[in-house]
């Protein structure tokens, strides 16, 4: 009598990457440089060179 005895071995890799937080450091206004951190909404606006961000003063403005 012949026991087949079959083992199987699973290797798992746990590969860890690294978060990559949006960096949000960079929005401010494109014409006064007001920023979130200052209080300011900033809203991306598509003009004929590209598009710039603007706060919600200028914004309203262009
Ligand atoms: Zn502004």
């Amino acid at each position: 009598m012949q026991g087949t005895k079959s083992t199987l071995m699973q290797d798992l890799y746990f590969k860890k990457t690294s978060e990559v937080k949006s960096s949000v450091s960079e929005v401010e206004c494109y014409i006064c440089g007001k920023g979130l951190q200052d209080g300011y909404r900033i809203t991306a606006k598509t003009l004929s060179n590209g598009m710039a961000l603007f706060c919600n003063v200028h914004y309203s403005l262009q």
